[in-house]
């Protein structure tokens, strides 16, 4: 069967065959591969800046935003059947028995960097015909978002962060009121997390660089989120137009411009970084602002990478959401499908739209 393998040692990325892989324990699931996202993690390991093969391995299978169809289930799995779909966790816990998180079941906290990760680190991803996984790494997904459910895996980073979101609220003891999101970016992640922002009740504004009329602009407007566009509007202006600024929900991965946004978060603040910046020469920058607006205003700035079980779980729980409450705005995301032999365009970044995704089999209802 097909796969898009990477060589990272070669500098290759090319379609190789590859055997069909077999159950080998009772837990195990096999999977007919559906559809592939490709995000910017996948560009940047085909840029060879990280990607690491299985030990032993000079090659990887790329591709860790996925969707499959159940084809076969090992005889201890008695809540899948074949047909289903299901959506896989894309990192596994590291297996030192000093590494309190993984051993409660959060890896995605895992501290000793020695966890692995479909299609990025040290394990296989999903593109390619079937693969085989843990019944435990399955998220299973209803039969009518088969067209939205490859957004499951980029929308479990606005998730998690979500979860942190309300415990770090949740020690303000008068809690509630009205909170204002400002999202940084419009790309997938950004759009996914304005939808999750103003379905959790925010009153949300994306601010991205693109003037106005956009098909970014145009998905976050449809969902009730204001657009804002950082060529046409400065930081402070937009500030002021916001107001206080509870949550900034950073989507952008671009340094300078996020801790320039940092200095107008509002009272009681939370920011969140999820963008990973890479390769960017160091600025100069003030500091005495952000530090002093932190300790005066009570601020928190944290940092999330996706995601674990809980976030998998009420991300296909929202997914569902926003396709019945925003159906043409969710599907206005994927932008484009291309067939696994036209992996180039999509990963080495010449295709243009919001989100392109691979699409390696059409789903048999059995
Ligand atoms: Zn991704
Ligand atoms: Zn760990």
């Amino acid at each position: 069967m097909k796969a898009v393998a990477v060589y990272p040692a070669a500098r290759t990325v090319k379609v190789i065959d590859i055997d069909e892989p077999r159950l080998i324990s009772p837990t195990q699931v096999k999977l007919r591969i559906l559809e592939v996202g490709v995000c910017g993690t996948d560009k940047e390991i085909c840029a060879w800046e990280y990607g690491t093969p299985p030990a032993g391995k000079d090659h990887f299978v790329l591709g860790h935003e996925s969707l499959g169809e159940v084809v076969e289930v090992g005889s201890a799995v008695e809540d899948l059947r074949p047909g289903d779909l299901v959506v896989s966790t894309v990192r596994l816990p590291c297996i030192d028995p000093a590494c309190t998180p993984c051993r409660a079941g959060h890896y995605d906290f895992c501290m000793t960097g020695k966890y692995s990760e479909h299609g990025i680190k040290d394990l296989d991803g999903f593109m390619t015909e079937l693969v085989i996984e843990e019944r435990h790494n399955l998220h299973p997904v209803p039969r009518e978002l088969r067209d939205v459910a490859v957004l499951v895996e980029p929308l479990t980073i606005a998730e998690k962060s979500l979860i942190e979101i309300r415990e770090i609220q949740d020690r303000l003891p008068w809690g509630g009121g009205r909170h204002r999101a400002v999202v940084l970016g419009s790309g997938p992640v950004g759009l996914l997390g304005a939808m999750a922002l103003v379905n959790a009740g925010f009153e949300t504004y994306v601010y991205s660089r693109a003037p106005k009329p956009n098909a970014k602009a145009a998905v976050a407007e449809a969902v009730g989120a204001r657009y804002i566009s950082s060529e046409q509007t400065p930081i402070e202006q937009m500030a002021e137009q916001v107001g206080n600024i509870d949550l900034i929900y950073e989507a952008a991965g671009a340094p300078q411009f996020a801790f320039e946004v940092l200095k107008h978060l509002g009272s009681n603040g939370i920011y969140v970084f999820t963008g990973v910046p890479r390769g960017q020469a160091p600025v100069e920058f003030d500091t005495e602002r952000i530090m002093y607006n932190m300790v005066l205003k009570n601020q928190v700035v944290l940092g999330v990478v996706n995601a674990g079980p809980q976030a998998f779980d009420n991300a296909v729980r929202d997914i569902g959401v926003f396709a019945a409450r925003w159906p043409q705005a969710l599907r206005a995301i994927i932008t484009g499908r291309f067939p696994l032999e036209a992996f180039h365009d999509p990963v080495m970044g010449k295709a243009g739209g919001i989100k392109n995704v691979i699409e390696i089999a059409q789903a048999v209802r059995l």
